[in-house]
Parts: C-alpha cells; sequence; structure tokens
C-alpha cells in the first residue's frame, strides 16, 4: 500500500479507462438530435431515440463516457470513485437495466452505525439513535410542497423541537450532518424544504461491478464522438450548429446534459441568448460538494460492518461519515460534504482531514495498518464541478422550470432537472428518457434531412434576458452571423 506521501490523489476525468468509441475514423457531423454529454441522463436519451430508429449522436467532453459515475480499478477491486448507491430502488430505472443484464445486486443497509468517542454505540444508545432519526424524518418528510418556502434547517428545528425523549437531543448533530452535508451535499441552512422532502427515497442497492461501470456499459453501441467539447450552440437558424474544436455539427434538437455549474460559467454559449425563463432556473440551482476519500483498513474498527453506513457522533461542521467494507472488501469510502470543503480544495487536504478525524477518535495505533489509496476530486473537475445540484430555500421550481424545452428544439436534462430524484443517477436517466420522449414529440411532424446545407435565413429575435451573461454576437470566432 502506498504511504500518504505517495498518494496521487485521483482525477475523475483521468483517461484510467479506454473508451470503447473510436475518436480517430470519420464520424458523422450531423443527426436529427445531438446529445451533449454521455453521462446517465445523455446515454438514456441516447438509448431512448435509438430504440426508436431516431438518428442520434452523443458529444463528449471526456476521453470516457459515464460522467460523474465512473468505476476505477483500485487495489484489485472495483472501485467507484462517483456515484456508488443505486438510490429510490423502486423508482430507479437502472435497477431493471442491471438485471436485464443479470449484474447481481445487494442490499445497501440504510441504517447507520453509530460510533461513541472511539467505539461502537451499544445496541439501546443505538436504538435510541434510530428512534430520534425516524422521529425527525417523518416530521421533515411531511413538508407540503406548497408550503411557504423556508430552509430545510427550520423543518429540522422544528421537527427536533417539538417531540421525543430530551436524552436522544444528543443525537441531533449527527442525524443534521448526515440530512445535510452527508445525504444532500450540502448544510441544511441553504437547502430548500420541499427540495429536500421530495428528494427522500426508499431502499438503496449496489450493483455488482460497479455503478460506473453499469453506466458506461449501457454507452455501447451508441454513436459517440468523444473528447469533443461543445463550446457554442447557434439556434439562429432552422437547424442547430454546434461549434467543437473538431469542426461544427448540425442536429434539429439538442438535449443539454451539461452540468449546472458550467452552464453558469458559460462552458457552453448560446446564440441568441437563451430566454429569461432558462436562465432563471440554470442561476437559481446551486452547487453541491461530496467527494470520496478511499481508504484500505484491513483491521480497521469495523471489521464485519460490511456495506455498513458508520455516522459518528458529533459537530455537524467537520463531522465525516463512511461507508465500511464496501463490497465485501477491506476499503472504506470517508465521505466530505457540504461547506466544509470549502477549506478543503485539495484532494491531500482531504486525506488529511479524514486520517485527522479518524485518528482522534480511533488513536494513531489504529491508523498504522489505514491507507488512503485515493480521493476524488469532481469540485475540481473541469467537467462535473460538482457532485450534483441542490435548490437554495425558495429555489425547487427552478427544477421544472429546467424541464421547459427552449423554442421546442433545446431540452435540458439531468440529475438537476429531475424533482423527485435529483442529484441521483437515477434521477438522471429518468430525465435523459423524458428529454428522448419530448424530442420525439417535437420530431413527429417533420421530415428527416440533412441539416448540414439547411438555410439559416429564418432568425429568432435575440431575447433580452435580464440575467448578465454575456451573449455571443455568434458562435463564429470573427463575430460573423452563422449561415
Ligand atoms: C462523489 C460522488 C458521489 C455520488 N454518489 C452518488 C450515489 O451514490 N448515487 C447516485 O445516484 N448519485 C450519486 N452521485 C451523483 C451522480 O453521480 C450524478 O447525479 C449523476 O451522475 C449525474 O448524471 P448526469 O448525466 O446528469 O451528469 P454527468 O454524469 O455529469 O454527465 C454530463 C456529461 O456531460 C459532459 N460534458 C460537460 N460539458 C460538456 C460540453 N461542453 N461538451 C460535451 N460534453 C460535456 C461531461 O463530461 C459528462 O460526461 C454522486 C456524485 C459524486 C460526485
Amino acid at each position: 500500500m502506498p504511504s500518504l506521501d505517495e498518494i496521487t490523489p485521483h482525477a475523475p476525468h483521468s483517461r484510467a479507462d479506454a473508451p470503447f468509441f473510436t475518436r480517430r475514423k470519420p464520424q458523422p457531423r450531423d443527426a436529427d438530435v445531438i446529445v451533449i454529454g454521455a453521462g446517465a441522463a445523455g446515454i438514456a436519451a441516447g438509448r431512448a431515440l435509438r430504440r426508436r430508429g431516431i438518428d442520434v449522436i452523443l458529444v463528449e467532453a471526456r476521453d470516457r463516457v459515464g460522467g460523474r459515475a465512473h468505476t476505477i480499478p483500485l487495489a484489485g477491486q472495483p472501485v467507484d470513485i462517483g456515484a456508488h448507491w443505486l438510490h429510490a430502488a423502486g423508482a430507479n430505472g437502472l435497477v431493471a437495466q442491471a438485471r436485464r443484464l443479470g449484474l447481481a445486486l445487494h442490499d445497501a443497509p440504510q441504517e447507520p452505525l453509530l460510533i461513541k468517542g472511539a467505539g461502537i454505540a451499544d445496541p439501546q444508545e443505538q436504538s435510541a439513535f434510530m428512534r430520534r432519526w425516524e422521529e425527525i424524518d417523518a416530521a421533515m418528510l411531511a413538508h407540503p410542497a406548497d408550503a411557504p418556502a423556508r430552509s430545510a434547517a427550520g423543518a429540522f428545528a422544528e421537527a427536533a423541537g417539538g417531540q421525543g425523549h430530551d436524552a436522544d437531543r444528543r443525537y441531533d448533530d449527527t442525524i443534521r450532518f448526515l440530512h445535510g452535508a452527508f445525504d444532500s451535499g450540502v448544510d441544511l441552512e441553504d437547502l430548500d424544504a420541499t427540495d429536500f422532502a421530495a428528494g427522500q427515497d426508499d431502499a438503496d442497492l449496489f450493483v455488482e461491478g460497479g455503478y460506473g461501470a453499469l453506466i458506461a456499459r449501457l454507452a455501447r453501441g451508441l454513436m459517440i464522438h468523444l473528447d469533443t467539447p461543445v463550446t457554442c450552440i447557434d439556434w439562429s437558424g432552422a437547424g442547430i450548429r454546434l461549434t467543437t474544436p473538431h469542426g461544427d455539427l448540425w442536429a434539429r434538437h439538442v438535449i443539454v446534459t451539461t452540468p449546472i455549474p458550467l452552464l453558469q460559467r458559460e462552458v457552453i454559449r448560446f446564440f441568441p441568448a437563451l430566454p429569461l425563463a432558462a436562465l432563471e432556473a440554470i442561476h437559481g440551482l446551486r452547487a453541491a460538494q461530496y467527494e470520496h476519500v478511499v481508504l484500505s483498513w484491513p483491521h480497521g474498527p469495523f471489521a464485519g460492518q460490511t456495506n455498513r453506513i458508520v455516522a459518528f457522533e458529533g459537530d455537524a461542521r467537520d463531522n465525516l461519515a463512511m461507508l465500511a467494507n464496501f463490497d465485501g472488501g477491506c476499503l472504506h469510502y470517508a465521505d466530505l460534504g457540504g461547506a466544509l470543503l470549502a477549506g478543503l480544495t485539495d484532494p491531500a487536504d482531504r486525506i488529511s482531514h479524514a486520517r485527522a478525524f479518524l485518528t482522534a477518535r480511533f488513536g494513531s495505533e489504529a491508523m498504522t495498518r489505514c491507507d488512503a489509496l485515493a480521493a476524488s476530486d469532481w469540485a475540481g473537475d473541469p467537467w462535473s464541478g460538482c457532485a450534483w445540484t441542490y435548490a437554495p430555500v425558495g429555489g425547487y421550481r427552478h427544477r421544472a422550470a429546467l424541464r421547459l424545452p427552449v423554442a421546442e428544439r433545446i431540452h435540458f436534462a439531468g440529475e438537476a432537472s429531475s424533482a423527485t430524484q435529483w442529484g441521483t443517477i437515477g434521477g438522471a436517466w429518468e430525465e435523459g428518457e423524458r428529454a428522448a420522449e419530448s424530442v420525439l414529440a417535437g420530431l413527429h411532424d417533420q421530415r428527416r434531412s440533412r441539416l448540414r446545407h439547411a438555410s439559416m435565413a429564418s432568425r429568432h429575435p435575440v431575447i433580452d434576458s435580464g440575467v448578465e451573461t454575456r451573449p455571443p454576437e455568434s458562435c463564429d470566432p470573427d463575430g460573423a452571423p452563422a449561415g
């Protein structure tokens, strides 16, 4: 095992796994539909359209598919450096996909193992903790969607204040951390109470071989341009022109699955600028932060606790949670989230924080055989910028607004547009399929034609969005109008 000094933090956008899709041979440059991004949403959209006989191309900035779902080999086992839990198993379309492919699915226990000081809480304490957890959950989930906007922290305070044994209140900081930084990637003060309640799920599962590997497998057979970041979308004419470093691409409809922080930074520019409603939706959501530190800890304190979430009693502000012995090995995730990550922007700092946190509880002796193998860096990843999105107080409506197509030709999809599975692969998958249906409705009466030579004469007026952006004069570097 490497020592801490030898660790090179894993960059999720590395070339770790070979692409399935050639970048060298000439590929078509026009299609009825172009999907930007080959993550879960893009792959779901591509598959749904192809199934219906639609000519579709995916365009992906990285040299691999999967986006924030990415499985890498570590210490002889597949390790998800991004998404790992199949959340909301009852509603998650990936459960059926895994079954169809014959992959084993394992239950993911939701009850966290509570650590008090340096030891596992005794059974009475554990059940008091769970009783408190369930009381608070029931009250928070009862938050009606049409209630006046308030923070999830407000809902938590009301839920925690109203009931329960006084002695059980000592678990509140831990529960608050688990619902906030750990589950939501944001502290509860900043999260909309409706967003919190809408995104809660039922049973979770794990899939054999890793979640990222499943998503990558589902991309096979799709036409995908890898290493091809889209920089501009010109929708001023009848056809849509996409600018990339390898030349222009053309389509009738575009599905954009680019993560929200990148759209906010205008990594893709639009000509003409997007309408106000779309810009408000994009700028109304926020980047949630969540990172894995992968530890090998063969003789750690959680031996025998396979696939078990570990929670620590203590201050919500510097807490972490773990997934112990995932997939039956001796690897653990130490997961950090929310505001804490603002002060730990370097993956090496996150490893140090995790080790210091565990050393403070279990002593340096216990840490001698604990090795950090990798740390994710999704916040610093140029093609993600976040783990997922959250709605700030009053911002839940932006998820629905994001689902409205622009001029019936530009469709946004991804975890961010999911109302009930936001922040998850399941939500991104469902949204990709939903956007494909929306495109199909739009294509219904249109004849298929090659669009490279389509007239760009019929121009839409530029809509003054009011949101501060810098719309390009056009997608052409010299500012000349397209056409
Ligand atoms: C550490 C971590 C743990 C997580 N844990 C879980 C979990 O356990 N379970 C769960 O369900 N979810 C989890 N998530 C969230 C989950 O990974 C995301 O919600 C989901 O992967 C988002 O899918 P998407 O298709 O919306 O976006 P992405 O997967 O980000 O796909 C978007 C794609 O667009 C590409 N792209 C971006 N810009 C451009 C451009 N200009 N041109 C071309 N391509 C572009 C990107 O490279 C990317 O491939 C986790 C996330 C992280 C980071």
